[in-house]
């Protein structure tokens, strides 16, 4: 029997009839388990009716009350997490270990989010003139829009809601139809928390209810996270129509090794970024450029880890999962062979792996390529796969001036000892999110996640005192309070003094 996954409208399940559903997989047998509801332009504005309305009692609660309620919230997570986790591994496929890891991450931006009190503090300055004062209130901006991708189906909503509830906004929450559930269970969370119904809303669906979203003149911000064409997309149908929109898309992550770095530390780095979710992260390392001699060295110690690693059902002690659907592992089959026509030389080739699963799963091998060059495909495109490719390089210039030279600009990182090479790296990389010995560089929820170039459209990033100003207006008061001897008509601009 498969579940009937539907929307969650004003604190309650939908109970209408859909018009189009979509197919929901366990990507590890490959069976369906589940069938999605996809709203229609109807049902978009029907939760944004709702929104709109509970977002504007919910703008008027205090700070206080607001905070306890996102404190609640995350008490619940935190002792549900495991639940969660589940969820995701069921619909997307990553190991359990993995998905708990999502959760947690996402977990720190709502500790973040606890924080609001402090968060919209403004400024005040007295007496700039006679008898006046000048201050700074920050206020929500009203219903947003969160368009979610498949890939981390809890945290990269995580990364907004907590901000933009704290803030006194309310929410639509469009997850990836590939894996809704994860914001289902959410959404519970929030109502046993004591959130007010319809401040947190999930509505399913695909591009028509995107479409309401980029359209809705209620709706005033959307943050989304995506593919590179869509969050374009996004981003130019969305501030066409007079919202705020910060819209993060896809990446192509290079590791830098420098001759002097600890090769081991390399190679585990190089693995577990590599091929961590099955390469399904928009952090993962997708490129390992080495700076000779040290590639074949690097190599044979990273194909020595990869033959240690077990790939099959998440659910089971394994390493790395399947891939989402059978499209998107044909996909990335498609791009291995396109490497090996377009003459890199294959050293590990997961096409034909035997997984430790049942069914038919979604599954694609570890897989690594040398002597990869500029112009292939598989270092152009994103594969979003378990595909590490190593392109080798004569000096740190040549490598930095590729990283530089791609068209995505989301991770990168630097391998080395050398610290003034670190330092001259982080200032000349044309990169969002920059590790030095570390090949995640996901920052904390404190700081702000985005790419450069063709990885984020938009100025603002996610999270962090970023995501606090997105989230919120800025307003400015200037107040004279009469001192009774002060009076008078004066027609010039005003000055202070
Ligand atoms: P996707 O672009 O296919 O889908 C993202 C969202 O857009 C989904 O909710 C989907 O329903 C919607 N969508 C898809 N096609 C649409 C269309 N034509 N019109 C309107 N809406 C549409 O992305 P995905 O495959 O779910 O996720 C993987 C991508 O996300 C990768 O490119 C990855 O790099 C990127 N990603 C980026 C970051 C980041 O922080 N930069 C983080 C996670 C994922």
């Amino acid at each position: 029997m498969t579940a009937r996954i539907t929307h969650w409208i004003d604190g309650k399940s939908w109970t209408g009839t859909a018009e189009r559903t979509g197919d929901v997989f366990n990507p590890a047998t490959g069976a369906k388990s589940g069938e999605v509801d996809l709203a229609s332009t109807a049902v978009m504005d029907e939760a944004v009716a709702v929104a709109k309305r509970a977002g504007a009692e919910w703008a008027a609660t205090s700070i206080t009350k607001r905070t306890s309620i996102v404190f609640a919230f995350r008490e619940l997570l935190n002792a549900r997490k495991e639940e969660l986790a589940a969820i995701i591994t069921a619909e997307h496929g990553k190991v359990l270990s993995d998905a708990l890891g999502e959760v947690s991450r996402g977990q720190e931006v709502v500790e973040f989010a606890c924080g609001i009190p402090h968060l919209l503090k403004g400024g005040y300055s007295e007496s700039v003139s006679s008898g006046v004062d000048v201050y700074s209130i920050r206020q929500p901006v009203g219903v947003v829009g969160i368009i979610s991708p498949f890939n981390f189906p809890a945290m990269v909503p995580m990364w907004f809601f907590p901000i933009a509830i704290a803030a006194g906004n309310s929410v639509i929450i469009k997850p990836s139809e590939k894996d809704p559930s994860a914001q289902n269970f959410i959404a519970q969370l929030w109502k046993e928390a004591g959130l007010p119904d319809g401040v947190f809303n999930v509505v399913h669906g695909d591009k028509e209810a995107v479409d309401r979203i980029l359209t809705h003149p209620d709706i005033k911000a959307v943050s989304f996270v995506g593919s590179t064409p869509i969050a374009k997309y996004i981003y130019e149908t969305g501030t066409a129509h007079g919202k705020r929109v910060q819209a993060l898309g896809g990446a192509k992550n290079h590791m830098l090794v420098l001759p002097d770095a600890d090769l081991d530390l390399v190679a585990d780095a190089a693995v577990n970024a590599g091929f961590g979710s099955a390469g399904e992260r928009c952090m993962a390392i997708s490129v390992l450029v080495a700076v000779e001699p040290v590639a074949d060295e690097t190599i044979a110690k990273i194909v020595e880890r990869m033959a240690t690693l077990n790939t099959g059902d998440g659910t089971r002690n394994t390493d790395m999962g399947p891939l989402v659907s059978a499209v998107h592992r044909d996909k990335v089959k498609g791009y291995i062979d396109a490497g090996v026509a377009e003459g890199a030389k294959i050293v590990v080739d997961g096409r034909d792996i035997t997984p430790d699963a049942d069914g038919n799963g979604f599954f694609v091998g570890p897989t690594l390529f040398d002597n990869v060059t500029p112009d292939m495909s598989i270092y152009q495109e994103e594969i979003f796969g378990p595909v590490l490719s190593v392109v080798r390089v004569k000096t740190y210039e040549e490598g930095l001036k590729l990283i530089n030279d791609h068209m995505y600009g989301n991770g990168t990182a630097i391998f080395t000892n050398d610290g003034g090479a670190a330092r001259r790296f982080q200032n000349e990389v044309e990169v969002g999110m920059v590790g030095v010995n570390v090949p995640i560089p996901v920052p904390m929820a404190y700081y702000s996640f985005g790419g450069w170039k063709n990885s984020l459209f938009g100025d603002t990033h996610a999270h962090g005192t970023e995501g606090v100003h997105f989230f919120t207006r800025g307003k400015v008061v200037t107040s004279r309070w009469l001192d009774p001897s002060h009076g008078g008509i004066n027609l010039g601009f005003p000055t202070n003094g």
